[in-house]
């Protein structure tokens, strides 16, 4: 346990925040640090063919101890950390033996992580937690995941007696940004699929999300004095008013939860000349998705009819529910489930109500589901992972690799 534990630390203690404003890859400078130091380790560790590329994109193959021909597979985690919360000088505290009882992460601050708010914390009772000091947050996800991987290969290094095929390793920067997958060479990778180790709790297993769409709406009013505006003033932040009037009032993410999709607006900008709507679009059915497009389309040209073409809409894709490119290879679901079970896991499948760097993966070629990585409410300060959860992980890492193996 102290081994993975100090593995783990060492890696949150190094600020990897990534920076959505930046056009560089990977988006900060400091992410080298960690990258620099997972390339020493995976050669320590005695992996193959270890690179890092111009944009920090690392890779590293366990090869094949086995005569007869076996899948190549990957797993992939990434290095960096929310833009959201400081990732700056992480102190992390280890409760051993955790009493189910609150855990003051701050006591100047009374910053204090209790099961009676967080209510998963009571499943690890008993167990090691390691948490933040309520001022940054933890950054297990995802390194969490790459702790797990680089483990999980170092223990596959230090036991021939387990047989597995060649087993590929990708470590990105970037993913809390959306472009983890971006510069990911599939091709180089050169695996038949992959597992992200970037989940939540134990035993989650997930290979559906979303379907995104972002869409920017720009109104362009007439501003007249008020006083003699009848039949003249054309107010942009009145007709901003008629489109969220015009979308459907339930389908909100305050309001919906499992494959229930929504539209949520999370910019409002108006003077009476000009207005302007940020929303986006989610859904994880792809013709309910495409619907609440053309919905939104209908809404704009009718108040275009009305409004003498005043309003301007781009809707973009973002990415797609992964399903699609999974359920033809869903054996790949299958195994990790099968690891689950075998190591008396449950596993927990459902949607998840976002995206992931393995959808985009999908959609490149590299069918990739979702594995769990151990953390709890990640992007904050109440950020922790129970140890035995990352200890898990490792052996699903391995048993996964075990199982390709003799199919
Ligand atoms: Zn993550």
């Amino acid at each position: 346990m102290q081994d993975i534990l100090d593995r783990f630390l060492s890696y949150v203690k190094i600020d990897t925040q990534s920076d959505a404003s930046s056009n560089t890859t990977p988006s900060t400078a400091k992410q080298w640090d960690l990258a620099n130091k997972l390339v020493t380790e995976l050669k320590e560790i005695g992996m193959q063919d270890v690179t890092i590329d111009e944009n920090a994109y690392i890779m590293a193959t366990l090869p094949s101890n086995v005569d007869k021909d076996v899948p190549t597979i990957g797993f992939v985690a990434h290095f960096d950390t929310t833009p959201d919360f400081s990732g700056t000088n992480v102190n992390p505290q280890i409760i051993r033996n955790y009493d189910g009882k609150d855990i003051v992460l701050n006591a100047e601050k009374n910053i204090i992580l209790s099961p009676d708010y967080f209510e998963d914390l009571m499943q690890y009772k008993g167990q090691t937690i390691v948490t933040t000091d309520g001022t940054t947050l933890l950054g297990a996800d995802d390194k969490a995941g790459i702790t797990e991987i680089m483990t999980a290969m170092e223990y596959l290094v230090a036991h021939p007696e387990v047989k597995h095929g060649k087993i590929r390793v990708g470590f990105t920067p970037d993913e809390e940004i959306g472009r983890g997958a971006h510069k990911f060479d599939v091709e180089k990778f050169g695996a038949e699929w992959a597992y992200t180790m970037d989940g939540s709790q134990i035993g989650e297993l997930e290979y559906e999300n979303f379907n995104a769409a972002g869409a920017n709406i720009k109104i362009h009013g007439k501003s007249v004095h008020p006083g003699y505006a009848k039949g003249k003033m054309i107010n942009a932040i009145g007709i901003a008013q008629e489109i969220m009037a015009a979308l459907p009032k339930n389908e909100v993410p305050e309001q919906t939860s499992g494959r229930e999709g929504f539209y949520h607006i999370h910019t409002i900008k108006g003077e009476i000349e000009n207005a302007e709507l940020g929303l986006i679009i989610r859904d994880h059915d792809r013709n309910s998705f495409e619907n609440r497009k053309k919905g939104l389309e209908t809404i704009i040209f009718k108040l275009n009819e009305k409004y003498n073409n005043c309003i301007e809409l781009s809707i973009k894709d973002q990415y797609f529910n992964m399903k699609e490119k999974v359920m033809p290879v869903y054996h790949i679901v299958e195994t990790a489930k099968e690891a689950m079970e075998a190591l008396n896991i449950t596993p927990i499948i459902k949607p998840i109500r976002g995206g992931t760097d393995g959808s985009q993966l999908s959609y490149m070629g590299l069918p990739c589901p979702n594995i769990f990585a151990g953390g709890h409410n990640f992007h904050g300060k109440y950020e922790y992972v129970p140890v035995e959860s990352m200890e898990k992980a490792v052996e699903v890492i391995v048993k996964i690799c075990e199982l390709t193996a003799t199919k």
